[in-house]
């Protein structure tokens, strides 16, 4: 049977990397874009896209029905500094959406799910080093709240109606092709675009704030090749810790002054800063490496290397 993809919230940071990257390897009318909104230009130009809301569960059954799709790809969500300002909104979009594409597993109407989780389902009482796969999770912000539900759902729908969902846990993800969406790492990206422009960045998280972070091409990697994988591989099926790199500001500062030797940072720690310090340093991601063979390719030099490179060309 061939595979045939629906992507919600395909415009954003992740989702519309993952859209080229599936189109590449599927087809691209065998990947149907959805989002809200309309995306960058590659996005809409090289395949199908469907204006679709994540909420109307009437609309995404439509879509999976006319595009005989087989896979869903849930990516629409709201991110932690976003959802913190609107918790009730950023809980309603997350568990909504993820309820009604498990509903399409459990009623058989596709064979398989993504639905990305974050290291955000840790908390302040998380081991902050080399944070287990299985550990103490009192998540302190409502993202992080709706994450951790909902790896507890898609673990149910699993056992209870066999549907065949797999995620992973993302750290913060860097890539310089699309804008990331509020997040609290969100930072590790803007600094290279002000290093470019202004030769200068003003961090809005302080200091030896350490946090697990991805470049969004082994992200990708990762996302394809658990759901490329044999279904006997994928073990946990709430959601798999998934390690890349861990540094704090001063790090990129230092990577990045081997570009731009008079780049200088600065630090004006804002309500992020909390969100920061609850989040694990660092991940142990034993089980992804076991299962399903995941190995991280991107260090900080390599992510600095590349991310200046690309946005001197593209800014
Ligand atoms: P993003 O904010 O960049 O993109 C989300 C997309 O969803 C946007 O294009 C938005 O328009 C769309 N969207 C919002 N509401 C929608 C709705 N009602 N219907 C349809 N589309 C809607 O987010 P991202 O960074 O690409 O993250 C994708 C997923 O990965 C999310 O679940 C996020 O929690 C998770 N994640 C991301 C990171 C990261 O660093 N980017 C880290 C951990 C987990």
């Amino acid at each position: 049977m061939i595979t045939k993809i629906l992507i919600i919230g395909a415009c954003g940071q992740i989702g519309s990397e993952l859209t080229l990257a599936l189109r590449e390897k599927y087809g691209n009318n065998n990947v149907i874009a959805a989002d809200i909104r309309e995306g960058n230009a590659s996005l809409m130009e090289s395949g199908p896209f469907v204006i679709l809301d994540a909420t109307n569960k009437e609309a995404i059954e439509n879509c999976v029905a006319q595009h005989e799709i087989t896979d869903v790809y849930l990516m629409a969500a709201m991110l932690s500094a976003t959802a913190e300002k609107n918790p009730q909104k950023g809980w309603d979009l997350n568990m909504t959406s993820l309820s009604h594409v498990l509903d399409l597993g459990r009623d058989q109407k596709i064979k398989k799910i993504f639905w990305p989780s974050s290291i955000a389902v840790f908390g302040p009482t998380t081991p902050k080093t080399n944070t287990p796969q299985r550990t103490v999770m009192e998540p302190s912000t409502v993202y992080g709240i709706s994450k951790l539900a909902g790896e507890r759902w898609c673990e149910y729908f699993f056992n209870k109606y066999n549907v065949d969902v797999r995620s992973i846990r993302y750290p913060g993800l860097i890539s310089y092709k699309t804008l990331p969406g509020g997040g609290t790492t969100d930072y590790a990206v803007d600094i290279y675009h002000k290093a470019i422009s202004d030769k200068a960045y003003e961090s809005f998280l302080k200091e030896k704030t350490i946090l697990p972070m991805m470049y969004m091409d082994d992200a990708i990697k990762a996302t394809i090749d658990i759901m490329e994988a044999a279904p006997e591989k994928i073990k946990i099926r709430s959601s798999y810790n998934l390690a890349g790199v861990s540094f704090a500001p001063e790090d990129m500062e230092v990577a990045i002054q081997k570009y731009i030797p008079d780049f200088r940072l600065s630090y004006a720690p804002d309500f992020r800063q909390a969100i920061a310090d609850s989040w694990p340093n660092s991940i142990d991601d034993t089980d992804a490496r076991e299962d399903w063979g995941w190995k991280h390719q991107f260090e900080l030099d390599d992510i600095t290397e590349t991310m200046l490179d690309n946005l001197q060309k593209v800014l």
